[in-house]
């Protein structure tokens, strides 16, 4: 008989985790806390952004994000098709827009060494940018222009892995409750209990409970630094503005839907699992709305919402088997990149299923507090 997956966390590392085991064998059951989709994953604004998201340098982190941003277009086509769902994925590209002088030279080092990775990058000059963007503001003097990045409609692709996975024969358990219990390590599997769904036993165990991983930190010898960071969001809807592009500035970014929203987003804020929306977090979105886009000055946004981001110490999310036991994996702190980053994580994950050590990133390696916490002697 194949063997047994218990994916923990019904997210979209979750699903996308659990459709990947599936289609590799094993059979899986998610056994989600609440819903499916209902924390960051549904608040996400599905922005596929490597080159936006990663400005400093190539680091392992970027190249795991260039990854997962190669693998999405097949991806999505393969959820899109086994789901009969669609979830937006819109190629619009990016401009990081510049405002002052000062911000220029940073972004033409940027682009130095962004375009040697296969996906065009350039410098827009105001008039050019104007003709892209036009109804961007005439402060607006330059911009950093990726035509490749994209982004999809996060709920929907929830919802359409939700589907996918209940087609190859994924259990999805929701409202699952707390978890009290998670035994491994006696080289017979794993076994855990839910205050609402009952005990589990399976083979293996995939953990990816997002921003509240580091609450699990008791059941394993790993020092687990994940912490939640609420990102609040809001949406114009059925703008009259014609928004072509994703736009980053410095302050806040803003990404067209085909439903006509413009989504902004999004404040960085610790607030612990509090995941309410606050007048200063809106207004500060509403504020720069307003002096990016002049047609949007004194609207105020018809939705907002937030969600809990999963951060690690290092911004860098954990991938790999617990050392000692290697019954359980875990799949978290993707922090701002989740929803790119699902496709490579997956990926991954299913690897680490079948044994395949050579897909193991050492950048990512789950016990890599711990060891510093030995090396330097501190908690
Ligand atoms: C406002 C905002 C905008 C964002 N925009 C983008 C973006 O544009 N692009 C991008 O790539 N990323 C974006 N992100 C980040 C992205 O949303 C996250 O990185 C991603 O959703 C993390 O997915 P996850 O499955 O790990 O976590 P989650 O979606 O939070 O899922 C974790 C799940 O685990 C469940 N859970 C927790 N504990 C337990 C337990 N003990 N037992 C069972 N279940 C449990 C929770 O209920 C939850 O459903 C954004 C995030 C926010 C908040």
């Amino acid at each position: 008989m194949a063997e047994s997956v218990l994916v923990i966390g019904g997210g979209i590392i979750g699903l996308s985790c659990a459709w990947e085991a599936a289609k590799r064998g094993f059979r899986v059951t998610i056994l989600e806390k609440d819903t499916f989709g209902g924390q960051a994953s549904g608040a996400a604004a599905g922005m596929l952004a490597p080159f936006s998201e990663n400005t400093e340098s190539p680091d392992p982190f970027f190249r795991l994000c260039l990854d997962s941003f190669f693998l999405y277009p097949s991806w999505v086509h393969e959820v899109e098709e086994a789901s009969g769902r669609r979830v937006e994925l819109c190629r619009s590209g990016s401009l990081n827009v510049a405002f002052h002088e000062a911000d220029l030279l940073p972004m033409h080092t940027r682009l130095a060494w962004q375009q040697t990775y296969g996906v065009p990058c350039e410098m827009l000059s105001e008039l050019e940018l104007r003709r892209l963007e036009p109804e961007l503001s005439q402060q607006a003097i330059g911009a950093l222009y990726c035509p490749g990045e994209s982004h999809v409609f996060a709920p929907l692709l929830v919802d359409a892995l939700m589907e996918v996975c209940s087609k190859v024969g994924v259990r999805l358990i929701p409202h699952a409750g707390q978890l009290t219990k998670l035994e491994a390590g006696a080289s017979s599997g794993v076994s855990v209990t839910m205050t609402d769904a009952g005990s589990w036993h399976a083979d293996r165990v995939v953990v990816c409970t997002g921003a509240w991983s580091g609450l699990l930190e008791k059941w394993f010898p790993l020092t687990l630094p994940v912490h939640p960071i609420r990102g609040q969001i809001c949406s114009f809807d059925g703008t009259l503005g014609d928004i072509r592009h994703m736009v980053f500035s410095s302050q806040a970014y803003w990404v067209g839907k085909n439903d006509g929203s413009l989504v902004c987003g999004a404040s960085e804020d610790v607030a612990g699992f509090d995941r309410s929306v606050t007048e200063r977090g809106i207004n500060r979105l509403t504020k720069w709305s307003g002096r990016v886009f002049p047609f949007l000055q004194g609207s105020p946004p018809q939705r907002s919402w937030a969600g809990l981001r999963p951060a690690t110490r290092d911004g860098w999310p954990l991938i790999g088997c617990v050392p000692g036991i290697t019954e359980v994996i875990l799949a978290s702190g993707h922090y701002r990149n989740g929803i790119l980053l699902s496709p490579v994580t997956a990926a991954m994950v299913g690897d680490l299923l079948e044994g395949k050590a050579e897909s193991y990133n050492n950048a990512f390696r789950v016990d890599r507090f711990s060891r510093t916490a030995e090396r330097t002697g501190s908690g």
